[in-house]
């Protein structure tokens, strides 16, 4: 039986005042909340430590949208898990493809940063998706076949078990053009077929894999309901507390 999980994907948005206004939101709109269903935000660095403060009696978790895969050291501007999870941060977004567009992450590096993340007990959502061009091509699958195989390189049966995967087409993110339910159902269950072939259908079977791509109110219903997605990965309609209270409650 797999929870489902919605994960709220910030971004580079909301100062100090704006995050704790949604986050109290967020609080207030899921004090009742009972159903099967795992509640994650991920706002910016700035704001993690103070809302791990006031989300610690609710039923939201925290996530990371990055970090480094050092520990610690010479390295000015980064992040590392071992501070993540020093301030209770319990998952986080790794290789999602505005990192591995904008700032040239390679499967290398999101290699590095997803057995970081398990060494530090930090649950890594692995983020894979292919371009429209790649899509048009016909080669979707091979890209997503080979962004898992590497990212997954060297990482060992109980810690493979730890990942989620998020399938995020990239000509669906932020574009308000989300996948079919039944594009987004194919490469879910592809997915869950390469991680059986990688690791057993035990691990694949119980593995969480989320779409993320426009999902919102009016959409959310029918792409969650589909057998092989286990929630969603979501970013502009997760800046709304009501918005993002909808989506979570589509999920079953
Ligand atoms: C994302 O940021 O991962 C995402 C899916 O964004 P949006 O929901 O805005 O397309």
């Amino acid at each position: 039986m797999r929870t489902p999980l919605i994960a709220g994907n910030w971004k580079m948005n909301n100062n100090m005042t704006e995050s704790m206004e949604l986050v109290d939101n967020l609080i207030q709109l899921t004090k009742n909340f009972n159903k099967n269903v795992e509640i994650l935000i991920c706002p910016p660095f700035t704001a993690l430590f103070s809302i791990k403060n006031s989300i610690n009696d609710s039923v939201i978790k925290l996530g990371a949208q990055n970090m480094h895969f050092e520990e610690k050291g010479a390295y000015t501007g980064e992040v590392s898990p071992m501070m993540l999870h020093d301030i209770g941060v319990e998952y986080v977004i790794i290789g999602h493809s505005e990192r591995r567009q904008l700032f040239n992450e390679t499967d290398d590096l999101i290699n590095k940063k997803l057995k970081a993340a398990l060494k530090y007990g930090i649950k890594p959502i692995l983020c894979v998706g292919e371009t429209l061009g790649q899509r048009e091509s016909g080669i979707e699958k091979s890209i997503i076949k080979n962004q898992i195989t590497n990212a997954f390189n060297d990482i060992n049966d109980k810690d493979s078990a730890k990942v989620i995967i998020a399938y995020e087409p990239i000509w669906a993110i932020g574009t308000g053009k989300n996948a079919t339910s039944n594009q987004a159902n194919e490469m879910a269950s592809f997915i869950r077929k390469t991680v059986s072939e990688l690791y057993g259908e035990l691990v694949s079977q119980n593995m969480i894999i989320q779409y993320g791509g426009s999902v919102k109110v009016n959409n959310a219903n029918e792409i969650l309901s589909q057998n092989d997605i286990d929630g969603a990965l979501i970013g502009g309609a997760s800046l709304k507390a009501e918005d993002f209270y909808k989506i979570i409650n589509s999920a079953q």
